[in-house]
């Protein structure tokens, strides 16, 4: 395959943007390769700027669940524009939007609508504490909510739950409210409220994509959501990448269990820059304007972006048989590779639920972060360029989840699968 324009371009803005993108990821860092450019993309496909063609599993990591360049996306994008970018005032379309999504949900009266995960979850953590009067939250180890300063943390000495800033750049002291558990470890959570009587909430990622695909045990779910009960905590769910992939409700609609406060990004906003944090009445009283809570933003609530928004989750709403579809089309897709891995002895897990999947290189089960760092990402790294070569654009990171949207076919699975085997085969 020729990536020759891709090189290049790539060379040409590592000149002017740092590392030559704009997020570290993109880069393909972790599997010692160069990013491709691309130049367009269409249902199943994006297209480089070599004019390759792939199959793409990561969807712009996630918001794309009716494909690129969805028509209907598009068109609410297109008569959004044409009443103006933006207005730093209120329009019905935001009242649209959060009416839908509130609806789902008996959990949830309110929603406050941001432009990226990152700030919902920030803004998530600030409305816990503010409504608690706590200060200290816990996180767990191998789960992303984004990058503001108290949750770039990574484990601290041996016994001590408190965090190190895993950044530079982050003074230590704003993680020194940070405590880190083990995901799917009730025991380490239990440590956590030994060690402090000022924890405001627990944030975890319900159904983790960012240390490979990892779901949380149901019973460790609801152990978290009794030990914020009794310890007077917040339960926060961040769904920024599992809201309306893994179902039209989330963790809470695969597990049952109900959070405190619950973000969203990624396929709310269809591609556009959107994020949003929801709770009851009585916690989003105490948020700016009714409440002593701080939080804004210019482009919060962007008409354009709300359009698209409400576009993808109205088709979202009344056809949840969408998330049955996608899962079975995900489980082909792993139960394939892992049928084809296991043929020629190559060890693999994989897992996939709603329209999300994963798979790790690792003989045992994966369940936590300390297992997924078990995996062989060398081995990782040759597959995603095997891949990449032969048209499959899978997320670039062994530690990355997987996306199938309703553009994407049994046919386009089945090649998947053929030319992983072929992978296989050939170690
Ligand atoms: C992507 C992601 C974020 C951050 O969202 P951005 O829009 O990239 O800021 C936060 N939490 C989770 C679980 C995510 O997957």
């Amino acid at each position: 395959m020729n990536t020759q324009k891709s090189s290049q371009e790539f060379k040409q803005a590592k000149q002017v943007i740092p590392g030559g993108v704009n997020s570290p990821v993109r880069a393909f860092k972790s599997v010692g390769t160069t990013p491709i450019f691309i130049a367009s993309a269409n249902g199943a496909y994006i297209q480089d700027v070599d004019g390759n063609k792939y199959i793409d599993y990561v969807q712009s990591w996630g918001p794309l669940i009716f494909g690129h360049s969805d028509e209907l996306s598009i068109q609410a994008a297109s008569s959004a524009l044409n009443n103006g970018l933006s207005f730093g005032a209120p329009t019905t379309i935001e009242t649209n939007l959060a009416s839908q999504i509130v609806s789902l949900f008996d959990n949830i009266d309110k929603i406050r609508f941001v432009n990226s995960g990152t700030e919902a979850v920030m803004s998530a953590i600030r409305l816990a504490r503010g409504y608690t009067n706590k200060n200290n939250i816990i996180k767990f180890e191998g789960c992303y909510h984004g990058h503001s300063d108290c949750l770039l943390v990574e484990a601290g000495s041996g016994a001590v739950t408190f965090g190190n800033p895993s950044s530079s750049g982050v003074p230590k002291s704003f993680t020194d409210h940070t405590m880190l558990a083990h995901y799917n470890d009730i025991a380490s959570v239990e440590k956590c409220f030994e060690n402090s009587d000022d924890i405001a909430c627990i944030i975890i990622e319900p159904i983790a994509g960012n240390m490979g695909f990892i779901p949380a045990d149901k019973e460790f779910l609801s152990g978290l959501k009794k030990l914020c009960e009794k310890n007077g905590a917040l339960l926060i769910f961040d769904e920024v990448m599992s809201g309306f992939r893994a179902d039209l409700r989330g963790a809470t609609g695969v597990y049952g269990i109900e959070p405190d406060i619950v973000t969203f990004g990624k396929v709310i906003g269809g591609g556009m820059p959107v994020g949003a944090f929801a709770s009851t009445n009585e916690i989003m009283a105490v948020l700016s304007p009714d409440g002593s809570v701080y939080q804004a933003g210019t482009l919060s609530g962007n008409p354009v972006a709300m359009s698209v928004g409400e576009s993808v989750i109205s088709r979202l709403i009344q056809n949840p048989d969408i998330y049955k579809d996608l899962e079975v089309k995900a489980k082909r897709l792993t139960t394939g590779l892992k049928e084809q891995a296991s043929k020629y002895n190559v060890p693999f897990q994989s897992n996939a639920i709603g329209s999300m999947f994963g798979f790790f290189f690792n003989k045992n089960q994966v369940k936590n972060f300390e297992d997924a760092k078990n995996s062989d990402t060398k081995l990782f790294a040759k597959f995603h360029k095997h891949m990449l070569d032969n048209g499959i654009y899978l997320a670039c990171s062994a530690y990355e989840s997987g996306f199938i949207s309703t553009a994407i076919t049994n046919e386009m699975i089945d090649k998947t699968i053929m030319i992983a085997s072929d992978f296989f085969k050939s170690i």
